[in-house]
């Protein structure tokens, strides 16, 4: 029996390896971070060559750690940043521009421009709302401004990938041309329940369908190793985008299982099963990862732009605290914010609330506020934000969260956590390993190679670390989130003071 399964978690600001062991345990882990590049403001590129550099650079390093060869790996998984599009040519295998990374920003013209008809047309088939983030404009820019790309891709010359996409071709020394359903449900090409490219979608951005990889399962035999790169036929087994890894790492398996990460920004996944739901309030529907042997599920999908930020923005601007985790020590030296609530909305507000207009709000505050007030009411609005996007989900799907399974770096806040059980009355399950993203691939991979027999093996191994339970009475939540709703408010009358 093979001992390892090894993840490769291609991240937007490194690469790493980590190889786990039977119980899900992490064995090795090597990590390098690779240049970021901004060509013009709110442009962002990533060189491929260094994102495969380093990316195979530390899966043999987290080997060599371990002192094991590749033959000792019974399957690779993949996670990555998602949404970032690579175009390259499929004789040469070279690169025709940079990586364009999900954050930047300039095809947002583009996308202003498109037709309200096909713009719903992409709501209804790929279940996102149009932007300028994924990676269907992106393509476009790439073959409208690189010489020569629109007559190399119409020859069938050119292959676009996401950056999963990208280490399947290099790992397999070119012979995998392939994605899987949570990675193409990003690029707003993809029909989610049809499971297929949309050809109509293709046709307006002007890309040949020759270009798209073939799309399967998360978990799914893609094919192996080139025996010159690994040292070994290795079988990558298993490949997610980074959020719906997460899900799959915490056994996010269950209809109503909810996670949210709590790192710059959040990120929040509602398994809606074999559904997929239209969101009446802005939220994204996704496909969630699975096994080949499973059935298809959807996620609803919503994001907190100013998640642990707002930590970073009391520790850097306001210097209230020398490190984020002070934050709690601040905050639980004081019964509560004093009346003070802080929405914010320093980008404006996201779901479900969605002003871009609105900014950061301070209101209730008395002449005894003090600095330790204005930390809890900092964290606390983690937790709020985190409350109207999980209602939003509740609303869309029609059903209650189950529990909500937590990662991310303000995760460890306890102070954070048990606030957020409180406002939500529902339990928060915080695992002992902090590594679901990779784990989630891992799974995946080790489901799919049988090194792993089934989801339920997988949940005996879960380690949890801490459970929160909901302790605070429904009068006093009730005024809490009445408070919290009129700052809201407040936010957004001062947007609308200012549109005038
Ligand atoms: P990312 O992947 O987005 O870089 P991480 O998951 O590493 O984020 O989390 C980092 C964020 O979490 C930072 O915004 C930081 O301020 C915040 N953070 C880290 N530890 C704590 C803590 N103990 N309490 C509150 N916030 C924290």
């Amino acid at each position: 029996m093979k001992k390892y399964i090894m993840a490769l978690d291609q991240g937007t600001t490194s690469s790493r390896c980590i190889l786990f062991n039977k119980k899900g345990e992490v064995q090795s882990v090597a990590q390098r971070e690779f240049k970021q590049i901004y060509p013009k403001p709110g442009w962002v590129e990533h060189d491929p060559m260094e994102i495969w550099s380093s990316q195979i650079g530390v899966a043999i390093e987290a080997a060599a750690k371990l002192g094991i060869s590749f033959e000792n790996v019974a399957g690779i998984g993949i996670t990555n940043q998602r949404e970032t599009t690579i175009v390259w040519n499929k004789k040469t295998g070279e690169p025709v521009y940079n990586a364009i990374v999900w954050q930047c920003r300039r095809t947002a013209d583009m996308i202003d421009k498109i037709p309200a008809d096909m713009k719903k047309k992409i709501r209804n088939r790929t279940g996102l709302i149009p932007d300028a983030y994924f990676s269907a404009s992106k393509i476009k820019w790439i073959l409208d401004n690189v010489k020569g790309a629109k007559t190399a891709a119409k020859k069938g010359d050119l292959l676009f990938g996401t950056v999963d996409t990208w280490i399947m071709w290099m790992l397999s020394g070119h012979k995998i041309h392939a994605t899987d359903y949570t990675n193409a449900s990003r690029t707003m090409l993809f029909d989610i329940k049809k499971l297929k490219w949309d050809e109509e979608i293709l046709d307006y951005f002007g890309i040949p369908k020759s270009m798209m990889p073939e799309v399967h399962p998360s978990g799914y035999n893609y094919g192996y190793t080139d025996i010159a790169i690994a040292s070994g036929e290795i079988p990558i087994c298993g490949v997610a985008g980074d959020q719906q890894a997460a899900l799959f790492g915490l056994c996010g398996f269950q209809k109503g299982d909810v996670k949210n990460t709590y790192g710059t920004g959040c990120f929040l996944l509602m398994n809606t099963g074999e559904k997929a739901i239209r969101s009446k309030n802005g939220l994204l529907s996704t496909i969630a990862a699975n096994t080949e042997k499973d059935p298809v599920q959807y996620v609803l999908e919503g994001s907190i732009f100013i998640g642990g930020a707002v930590v970073q923005w009391l520790r850097d601007e306001m210097e209230f605290i020398k490190k984020s985790p002070l934050s709690e020590k601040l905050a639980t030296a004081v019964e509560d914010t004093a009346g003070g609530y802080l929405v914010p909305a320093f980008t404006g507000l996201g779901a479900p609330h969605w002003d871009q207009d609105a900014r950061g709000t301070m209101v209730g505050v008395t002449r005894g506020f003090n600095k330790k007030h204005f930390v809890r009411a900092g964290l606390e609005s983690i937790a709020y934000q985190t409350h109207d996007v999980i209602r939003a989900m509740e609303a869309d799907a029609g059903y209650s969260l189950n529990s909500l399974k937590v990662d991310g770096g303000a995760s460890q806040n306890n102070f954070l956590m048990q606030f957020q059980s409180d406002i939500i009355n529902t339990e928060i399950v915080r695992p002992k390993v902090v590594e679901n993203t990779a784990l989630g691939a891992a799974y995946l991979a080790g489901l799919t190679a049988g090194y792993w027999k089934d989801k339920e093996e997988l949940k005996a191994y879960q380690k949890v670390g801490t459970v929160f339970e909901a302790e605070m009475s429904a009068k006093e939540r009730k005024e809490k989130l009445d408070g919290w709703n009129k700052a809201v408010e407040t936010a957004k009358f001062w947007s609308k003071l200012n549109s005038k």
